[in-house]
């Protein structure tokens, strides 16, 4: 039941060795930390399961596609399976937070009616929705990352990545995402949160694998 599989995997940006062999199952729902200091290659394993960088060897699975079998034309169609969340929101700042949250939806041609109603409702479960017509530089960071999080969820995404998504956040906003993760996950999907906070992982809980210079720990059991 794993929804994420990855096999052998390295990942080299020239010389540097970002990952070193990799092998890794994430079981469907989830909640798994990946933790490490910086620069120990947390970033660049995400990004490897959504196809920001490509892997330099090694094989990943997600829901069963291949990702170096995937042709370009599906690439939107594996992107769906994710809400991704980061450290520093990535929110347009020209676009309201309404719009912000509902450019995922009109992106995939839904209805206007109904783009609005799901986006009304998201907001409300970040408790954002009083503030659909704000612009995100006027918001605080906790603010801002609440409508990133209700962006990274309106698409009812299989799993959710955060890289260090509190990592700008002081301790009642961190604890706030958190534990609307926390919500994520027990509505089902499968939440991988990539952080170097020690206590952000104390505080829940959920599988811990922790990476040293591109080598997880504890190595995968095969
Ligand atoms: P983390 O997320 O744990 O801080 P990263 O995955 O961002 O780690 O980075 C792992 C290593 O790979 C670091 O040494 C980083 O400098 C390097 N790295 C990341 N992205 C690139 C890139 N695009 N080009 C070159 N080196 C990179
Ligand atoms: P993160 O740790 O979230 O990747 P960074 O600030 O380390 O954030 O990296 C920002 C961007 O720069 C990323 O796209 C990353 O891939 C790239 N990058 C990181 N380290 C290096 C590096 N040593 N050389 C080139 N690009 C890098």
């Amino acid at each position: 039941n794993a929804v994420i599989r990855m096999f052998h995997v390295h990942k080299r940006y020239g010389a540097k060795q970002a990952l070193v062999d990799a092998t890794l199952d994430i079981a469907k729902n989830e909640f798994l930390f990946i933790s490490g200091p910086s620069g120990a290659g947390k970033s660049t394993l995400l990004k490897l399961l959504y196809l920001a960088e490509p892997v330099s060897e090694g094989q990943i699975l997600v829901d069963g596609m291949n990702l170096s079998r995937i042709p370009q034309r599906r690439i939107p169609m594996l992107r769906r399976k994710f809400g991704i969340i980061f450290q520093d929101y990535k929110l347009i700042p020209t676009r309201t937070v309404y719009e912000n949250v509902a450019l995922v939806l009109e992106a995939r041609g839904q209805k206007r009616s109904l783009v609005e109603k799901k986006v009304k409702h998201v907001l409300r479960v970040v408790g954002m929705e009083d503030r659909l017509t704000t612009y995100p530089p006027s918001l605080s960071g906790g603010e801002q990352q609440r409508v990133a999080v209700a962006r990274a969820v309106i698409g009812d995404p299989k799993i959710i990545l955060a890289d260090e998504p509190t990592g700008s956040l002081d301790d009642d906003s961190a604890a706030i995402i958190l534990q609307l993760l926390g919500q994520f996950h027990q509505r089902g999907a499968t939440v991988v949160v990539a952080t170097h906070d020690r206590s952000l992982i104390e505080s829940a809980t959920g599988r811990v694998l922790t990476l040293h210079q591109g080598r997880l720990e504890p190595p995968a059991d095969v």
